[in-house]
């Protein structure tokens, strides 16, 4: 099922009062952010407004600042801060330009990156979660983005080409959909590795048709699955 928001890009309608949780948010990109070299103004500016309480479940709302990836439900993660941003960060978004998400969690990731004004396009296996999202996106106010329910080994081929596209759960190896949805000029974050074993972030770049690409750093995610549960 398509879920479909009108297209307003570029607002911050969630509660912006500048309470104690603006305040945990602002230690969070000091300590979390900036100390590890997290520079992008735009991306710092996301982190300080998407309500990133408001995508953890409740048992671990608590610690929704913490320095750490938090359990969502249905055995899967909301990732680290850190890697949120570096991810974010390493895409360098401009306004306007369409983004495809893989692994739609908590919702989370795809309200920074319609914080950065992005189209934003985001695909997510499981049900529940992609339901869980849906409502929290709403509840926030979220609106320049679409979620889908589905296996995203394929994409989305119905919006591409994509600007950047990033990849929130690990293949083994780099999907063959994903590459060819990737417009001239277009960058991709993506786990690879198999579970159990060291993943890196693989930075993609497609430029003259051609597609160059370098591990950045080494990470932790769950595995990219198909529908049968079954690990790409
Ligand atoms: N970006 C998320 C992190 C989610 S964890 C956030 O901000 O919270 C990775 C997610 O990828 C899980 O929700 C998992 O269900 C999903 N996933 C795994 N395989 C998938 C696939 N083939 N297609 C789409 N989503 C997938």
């Amino acid at each position: 099922m398509i879920l479909l928001f009108s297209a307003a890009a570029g607002q911050s309608p969630q509660n912006q009062s500048r309470g104690e949780e603006w305040v945990r948010r602002e230690e969070m990109i000091k300590t979390q952010l900036i100390a590890r070299g997290i520079t992008s103004a735009r991306v710092l500016e996301a982190f300080q407004k998407v309500p990133r309480h408001r995508f953890v479940p409740d048992p671990y709302r608590r610690y929704a600042y913490a320095d750490q990836p938090l359990p969502i439900g249905e055995g899967q993660t909301i990732s680290q801060p850190y890697i949120v941003a570096y991810m974010t960060e390493i895409l360098d978004i401009k306004p306007g330009e369409k983004v495809l998400e893989i692994g739609t969690g908590s919702g989370y990731q795809a309200a920074i990156l319609s914080e950065m004004e992005a189209l934003v396009y985001s695909v997510e296996i499981n049900p529940v979660l992609s339901e869980m999202a849906r409502k929290a996106l709403a509840g926030t106010g979220y609106e320049n983005l679409r979620l889908k329910t589905g296996d995203g080994y394929q994409g989305w081929p119905e919006h591409a080409p994509y600007d950047a596209v990033l990849v929130t759960c690990s293949p083994s190896a780099i999907p063959g959909p994903l590459k060819e949805q990737l417009a001239e000029g277009g960058r991709m974050i993506i786990p690879v590795g198999k579970q159990y074993t060291i993943q890196y972030l693989v930075l993609l770049e497609k430029k003259n048709g051609k597609i160059r690409q370098k591990n950045v750093l080494p990470v932790r995610f769950v595995p990219m699955v198909n529908e049968k549960g079954k690990n790409y």
